[in-house]
């Protein structure tokens, strides 16, 4: 039997994904430290709980398990406190994936799709982004996503990786069956936070409300979970007909300013929503949307979830806030 391995696969992109993965007649395998992911989520895939950055414990796991290809979610995420730490996020995020790239080396796997960021894009003044925009990451997190890219195409030269990199928007949203849902401790993102606020009957912090946008408040592109695991396995598809290594934006090209994304929460929990304005957060930059053309065109990817509400919705549905 041939697996996908699924780094962080009881993370909450990762475990989405392994639900797709299942669900379409893969044999999967999950390797996860539980360091943030949840080991419920993770359900008829094989688990050996494990880090990234330990090879001993990769190449033995590696030794057991025919792996056809790697989808690489495993890291950390928060960019503020990649910004106070820095040497967690190129230990777990940088280090760790020359670990893993080392193990697939030696076991003669070829395939990784990986979980990169908008954020290696920095602060771009065109809009929308594609994929030729400069890569001019502005926290250590974006620069993780920027170095283990060039750590892939280095790869690709020397002994022949195909890898597919995969940058994600704002990914957001839950599966419709409410068993899955986005959880991170400490939670940073908007639509969880604005949920959060709602359950516990208090006003959303919205940082800053005088950028250079429309009402004042960052706008964003938000892309459906679900939507983001099905680019997954396309991407793992393109390899596996022998497309070249690549790098896809993952938006669904619109984009929503957190005061349009509240306005659409407040229809989906049928109540008006407090909001505190508060200082701009460091590092946010105004606008950030995709062009997601790409994707489109060579992985035949389309977001099916065009509507912010019906995002949420998903969101609200899961009790997994
Ligand atoms: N945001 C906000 N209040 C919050 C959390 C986020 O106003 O409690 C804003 C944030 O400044 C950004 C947008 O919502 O403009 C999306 O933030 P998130 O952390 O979800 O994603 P990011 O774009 O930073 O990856």
């Amino acid at each position: 039997m041939e697996y996908v391995l699924v780094t962080g696969g009881a993370g909450y992109i990762g475990s989405h994904t392994v639900r797709r993965l299942v669900g379409a007649g893969y044999s999967v395998l999950v390797v996860d430290d539980l360091s943030s992911g949840r080991g419920e989520a993770v359900r008829n895939a094989s688990f050996e709980k494990g880090y990234i950055g330990d090879a001993a414990r990769l190449e033995e796991v590696f030794g057991r398990y025919k792996v056809s290809a790697v989808m690489h979610f495993a890291g950390n995420i928060v960019v503020s406190e990649s910004s106070t730490d820095p040497l967690k996020y190129y230990g777990n995020n940088v280090s760790g994936t020359i670990t893993l790239l080392s193990a697939m080396q030696k076991f003669g796997v070829d395939k990784m799709i990986f979980s990169s960021s908008a954020a290696v894009y920095g602060s771009p003044d065109k809009t929308p982004i594609e994929e030729s925009t400069a890569v001019k990451p502005v926290n250590p997190y974006g620069r993780t996503k920027a170095m283990i890219e060039t750590i892939l195409a280095d790869c690709d030269s020397a002994h022949g990786l195909k890898y597919v990199s995969l940058r994600y928007f704002n990914a957001a949203g839950a599966d419709p069956s409410g068993e899955l849902g986005e959880h991170h401790n400490p939670e940073t993102h908007l639509i969880p936070l604005i949920l959060k606020a709602v359950f516990e009957n208090r006003p959303v912090s919205v940082f800053g409300n005088d950028y250079p946008t429309p009402d004042g408040t960052c706008v964003r592109d938000y892309v459906h979970v679900n939507d983001i695991a099905d680019a997954h396995i396309l991407a793992l598809k393109y390899l596996a007909d022998g497309g070249e290594s690549n790098v896809f934006n993952l938006g669904g090209g619109t984009g929503y300013s957190v005061k349009e994304v509240i306005k659409a929460a407040e229809k989906v929990v049928g109540k008006k929503i407090e909001v505190k304005f508060e200082d701009w957060r460091p590092g946010d930059p105004p606008v950030l949307v995709a062009s997601y053309a790409k994707a489109k065109r060579m992985l035949g990817w389309e977001p099916k979830y065009r509507n912010i509400e019906e995002i949420i919705q998903t969101a609200y549905r899961s009790k997994l806030i």
